[in-house]
């Protein structure tokens, strides 16, 4: 008996799409680690190869074939360059969750990063404890000390945010916001998890956004990280009670509106993670904020701002949720701001949830080639659309000392 035979349904779905491949290869100049390493098996074709392979039990070791899967950005660049619609990000979540369930990864590790990701970063309150710490030790000059002793990996020292003060980490205040102008809707907030602790502005302004284009904005208490992370690492049985919870706590609203591509992506796979009715619906009612304000129009003029920009899509808002014109139409609305091309902008930059950490050399290979591009562009702004992607085109722009700031598109949104 094969893999395949005796696989919940989700696995012999899986196995079906993988059949739609047809082996052409279009995909592969637009998967960045076959860009990188000119390998087969770590292109969209190998990899659907290798995983139809693991179901039909042809694969002795399934460890064997991990290396190849951990590669794998997840970003989806495959996923909108194959003319066959092979859904790879399904295939991919559902084998690394069946590869987590029969052969767990051992070593300390994989036991710091299972922990991390299940009992920190899925639950809110421990992760702004987490920040809480790190802000100390950084005030302390803890951090500096590290980095001095070399107690960091350079991989971590690389692309480590630094930890913002108390205030610009403080949450969003629960409960019902009312607009000062006419409500033109209502809608739900969903605030993520690391947005919060590293980019509070960010979810204070997206409320503000919200708030002055006539919107009255529910942030549910109740609501729970996504669980995009602990699906992309193979533990979508850890996200399931997640987004359980947020079925309920959005229950009152028939608009969800998130901020972060990757949330946005996962929101909007709820359907698939549970397999109900119910999620089903939720899924319809998510949207990206800029998918949103472009589909409602803006009310409110934003302020005007004289600097050169490039908007960088994130792979989770272009390949995941096919928005891209969007963020666009709304920044070609600010006074001022010169939008310009850079050859790059749908290439992953390397972030992909934690992978910078877990595949630091090619992550950093993969960053140097987009912030190139974005250094060619000779921009004073890179504005993008997730928390991840943030940070890596930050960090890499830092590192080859570029003038430009990277900021969120709510941030240029927002009225005077
Ligand atoms: S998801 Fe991205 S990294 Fe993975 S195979 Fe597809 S294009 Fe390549
Ligand atoms: S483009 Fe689609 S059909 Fe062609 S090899 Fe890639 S995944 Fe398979």
């Amino acid at each position: 008996m094969t893999h395949v035979d005796h696989q919940r349904p989700s696995a012999v779905d899986f196995y079906r799409r993988s059949l739609d491949c047809v082996h052409c290869g279009l995909c592969l100049p637009a998967c960045p680690t076959y860009q990188a390493l000119g390998v087969e098996a770590d292109s969209p074709r190998g990899r659907i190869y290798l995983m139809r392979a693991l179901a039909e039990g042809r694969v002795d070791d399934p460890q064997s074939i991990r290396p190849f899967l951990d590669r794998c950005l997840d970003c989806r660049a495959c996923e909108t360059a194959c003319p066959s619609g092979v859904r790879y990000g399904e295939i991919l979540e559902t084998v690394r969750t069946d590869l987590e369930q029969k052969a767990p990864r051992r070593g300390p590790g994989a036991w710091l990063v299972r922990t991390l990701l299940t009992h920190v970063v899925a639950r809110q309150n421990r992760l702004r404890l987490l920040f809480a710490l790190l802000g100390i030790a950084e005030v302390l000059g803890l951090r500096w000390l590290a980095e001095r002793l070399r107690l960091l990996p350079a991989s971590m020292r690389a692309v480590a945010p630094r930890i913002p003060p108390r205030a610009e980490r403080r949450p969003l205040p629960t409960g019902v916001h009312r607009p000062a102008v006419p409500v033109r809707g209502r809608v739900g907030l969903f605030t993520g998890c690391v947005m919060e602790p590293l980019f509070g502005r960010v979810n204070r302004a997206t409320l503000r956004l919200l708030l002055a284009n006539g919107f009255e904005v529910v942030v549910p208490a109740a609501q729970r990280c996504c669980g995009a992370l602990l699906v992309h690492a193979g533990l979508a049985g850890r996200a399931r009670p997640l987004a359980t919870a947020n079925l309920d706590a959005f229950a009152d609203v028939d608009v969800v509106i998130n901020n972060s591509a990757g949330c946005g992506c996962a929101l909007k796979e709820t359907g698939h993670l549970l397999g109900n009715d119910r999620a089903q619906a939720f899924a319809r009612k998510c949207r990206d904020i800029s998918e949103f304000l472009a589909e409602v129009g803006l009310t409110a003029t934003p302020a005007p701002r004289r600097a050169r920009a490039a908007y960088d899509d994130p792979c989770h808002l272009c390949h995941g949720q096919g928005v891209r014109t969007q963020p666009r139409q709304l920044l070609a609305q600010v006074p001022g701001l010169e939008l310009v091309p850079h050859d790059r902008p749908e290439d992953c930059c390397g972030s992909a949830g934690i992978y910078n950490l877990l595949q630091p050399a090619l992550a950093a290979e993969i960053g140097n080639r987009k912030v190139e591009s974005l250094a060619a562009a000779n921009v004073d702004l890179v504005i993008t659309g997730n928390p991840g992607c943030m940070l890596q085109i930050d960090s890499h722009l830092r590192r080859i000392g570029h003038r430009a700031t990277v900021r969120h598109p709510v941030e240029l949104l927002l009225p005077p």
